[in-house]
């Protein structure tokens, strides 16, 4: 490990409150990515954010696979399954 990673770990430790915290959110990380990449053809559906008047900060669910992405992930998968409907994936 370099220094740049150690500082970079270090840092990431800090904002996440201590080393057990830290490896709590790496492993939910960890385990939304697989849920994620391993979904067929997500439906994000299921708004974890509900009320909140503006997207930014909202989350939201796939009913599928329980994947969890961000209003813009969200948005930009949608598009890009429209975009596959009407120009028939070119
Ligand atoms: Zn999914």
């Amino acid at each position: 490990m370099d220094q740049t990673t150690r500082t970079a770990n270090d840092f990431i430790i800090q904002i996440a409150g201590g080393k057990a915290q830290a490896e709590r959110i790496m492993a939910e990380v960890r385990e939304n990515i697989r849920k994620l990449d391993s979904c067929k053809l997500h439906d994000f559906s299921i708004d974890l954010t509900p009320g909140r008047p503006i997207s930014m900060g909202m989350k939201w669910k796939c009913s599928k696979c329980g994947g969890e992405v961000d209003c813009t992930k969200k948005k930009w998968y949608e598009l890009g399954l429209t975009h596959m409907a009407t120009e028939g994936g070119v």
